[in-house]
């Protein structure tokens, strides 16, 4: 496996850009029967208002108040916490349990979950990590489910309609919370995963840490943001705004659960037939087509079938628009992380690296000093 489809794997990126429509594809799917597609919602929805103004949108708080909690974590000395942590609403003192994450640190990514969300997270525990050390790294499958467990037992979402599982996290999002959920693990400094790098400004070295908040990601046009229905967190589009022949489409976000469930799918598929076939790019939309896939494993059969023949009813035209949307409405997380150059203060950008290895992420057997060189 190469380094970059390891760090594909990790970051939960799901568009290749060698992966794009090509003649066989376009001609195996203009099978044009049904015209039925991704489209539930003819109704007019209102661009939705999601730019900060004098409030943070994400945690319902005035910016002042966001900046005061930030303030107060940091003399907590939480700054080790990599500057991220909050407090709760009432500036609650921070245990060693689970602690609130202020949203505002999800950035532009706050769009995605809904106001009243909120997110808690606890160090990372015993259990859930202590296989990390003899993870084989060449098994993505393998590390794809510890990371899981991870965030399935240190991650919760509280909403007021109760609590939420944690597979509601959009994809992208999966390894910011990773990251998020080892910093209060490591709270102390312990374990930072960095390295140095010359500043492309000023030549002077620059040491690149890789922490939830020097993690990139492309983000859709702000044009194109107000096809984002906030209320029903999808994407509403009308190809005929495209001369593409078809009713309005609702894009999906893709979550952890779908994404676990879509594997499951897979690996069963291929178990039962090794030469099954799976079409990847089918695969890339998928999770954009529907609000759930069921773990129910008849169930998700039947769902993935019914989404499988939407897919292929598409004429050539359909199927590339859908390419092109899908392309433009996500969030990439990007390979890269940013820091600051102390010296001449550019931002400047490092690929992510992990040194000694992805088993740096949790591991937490050596907490004592290395015996020997084994
Ligand atoms: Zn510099």
């Amino acid at each position: 496996m190469t380094e970059k489809e390891k760090l594909d794997s990790l970051l939960g990126e799901t568009s290749e850009p060698n992966n794009t429509v090509n003649e066989e594809q376009i001609s195996e799917n203009a099978v044009n029967e049904s015209k039925e597609v991704v489209n539930e919602q003819p109704q007019q929805s209102q661009p939705q208002q999601y730019r900060r103004l004098s409030y943070d949108v994400a945690s319902r708080r005035p910016l002042e108040e966001v900046e005061e909690t930030r303030h107060f974590a940091q003399q907590k000395g939480l700054a080790t916490v990599g500057k991220t942590i909050g407090v709760d609403a009432n500036g609650n003192a921070i245990g060693d349990g689970w602690i609130p994450v202020d949203k505002s640190i999800l950035g532009d990514r706050a769009i995605y979950y809904p106001d009243d969300w909120q997110f808690r997270i606890r160090p990372a525990t015993v259990e859930a990590i202590r296989n990390w050390s003899t993870i084989d790294e060449e098994n993505i499958n393998v590390i794809d489910n510890v990371f899981n467990e991870v965030l399935k037992s240190c991650l919760s979402i509280y909403t007021e309609d109760g609590p939420k599982p944690w597979g509601n996290i959009r994809s992208w999002d999966r390894f910011f919370f990773l990251l998020l959920i080892r910093e209060y693990t490591f709270m102390h400094g312990e374990k930072k995963i960095s390295y140095t790098e010359y500043c492309p400004e000023c030549d002077n070295e620059i040491t690149f840490e890789l922490t939830s908040d020097a993690l990139m990601y492309e983000f859709p046009d702000p044009e194109i943001m107000s096809m984002f229905d906030r209320s029903t967190m999808t994407w509403v589009i009308d190809p005929s705004e495209y001369d593409i022949d078809e009713p309005i489409m609702t894009f999906y976000l893709p979550t952890l659960e779908k994404d676990a469930n879509i594997k499951e799918w897979v690996i069963r598929k291929v178990r039962e037939n090794n030469n099954a076939k799976i079409d990847q790019v089918f695969l890339r939309i998928l999770p954009w087509m529907a609000p759930k896939i069921s773990k129910d494993e008849t169930i998700a059969r039947r769902q993935i079938r019914e989404l499988e023949l939407k897919y292929r009813s598409w004429d050539a035209d359909t199927f590339s628009f859908v390419d092109e949307v899908i392309k433009n409405i996500i969030v990439q997380p990007l390979q890269k992380i940013t820091k600051v150059c102390p010296i001449c203060g550019e931002e400047a950008t490092s690929r992510i690296r992990f040194p000694n290895s992805v088993r740096d992420i949790f591991n937490v057997s050596n907490k004592h000093k290395k015996f020997g060189t084994k």
